[in-house]
């Protein structure tokens, strides 16, 4: 389990770590696609932006609650984007779910720019919470609610008997989640493109001293031999 309040890293330092963690392996800007799946809320866009600031246009792999709903067709399109400029193709998949810490440090909450009243982040996260602690989660797919429907479809069956997860346990288990989907996904990439691929998840923190990176795990697999290589985490 993650703290919230101190295994984490600027989002300035995060992606800096992202360019060095990479270098080595041959990854530099301009020599590389970036997937990135963050949740939909304006919040995450400082790390939108710092991510794209440093590696370039992102394919976008965003949804509520930092879901990876882009299927096999999303990804197959992602697969021709890359550049090859050197006769390789590298793809940076970063998955990065959200979570508010406000300035009483009460968890899972925000106070945002011109509003007098806190909000949820992640409202979808906290929103599902809410219905598990209620009790009444909406089954089936609603086709005017398509995001949340698939969020609930995907993070149910991954909810342990017992206790409601608390707003914090639940985004971990989003976080995984994401991770898994992006992951099985990514093979296609390494079968079909040929292609080096590193994966980073972690999870966004918006703190009152700014936004923080929590980096749960990160690791590169190269198409010359496919094996995964961990990544040190930041320190
Ligand atoms: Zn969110």
């Amino acid at each position: 389990m993650f703290d919230v309040f101190e295994v984490a890293v600027p989002v300035e330092a995060f992606v800096a770590w992202t360019q060095s963690a990479l270098a080595p392996h041959g990854f530099a800007p301009g020599n590389a696609l970036v997937l990135l799946g963050v949740c939909r809320d304006e919040l995450m866009f400082t790390v939108e932006s710092a991510v794209q600031d440093a590696w370039g246009p992102a394919f976008d792999i965003s949804s509520l609650g930092a879901m990876v709903f882009l299927g096999s067709s999303g990804m197959s399109a992602a697969a021709h984007h890359a550049p090859g400029i050197d006769g390789r193709r590298r793809f940076l998949l970063i998955v990065l779910p959200h979570i508010g810490v406000d300035t009483t440090g009460a968890i899972g909450w925000v106070e945002r720019p011109g509003q007098d009243e806190r909000s949820s982040a992640c409202g979808a996260l906290a929103g599902l919470q809410h219905e598990l602690a209620a009790g009444a989660v909406p089954s089936g797919i609603d086709h005017d609610d398509l995001e949340m429907s698939l969020l609930r479809l995907e993070l149910l069956p991954r909810i342990p008997a017992g206790p409601v997860p608390d707003l914090a346990e639940l985004t971990e288990i989003a976080r995984r989640c994401a991770t898994d989907e992006l992951i099985r996904l990514a093979g296609g990439l390494v079968r079909d493109a040929d292609a080096d691929v590193a994966v980073v998840s972690g999870l966004v923190v918006h703190r009152s001293d700014g936004d923080h990176v929590i980096v749960a795990e990160a690791w590169i697999t190269l198409r010359d031999d496919g094996v995964r290589v961990a990544l040190a985490l930041p320190a």
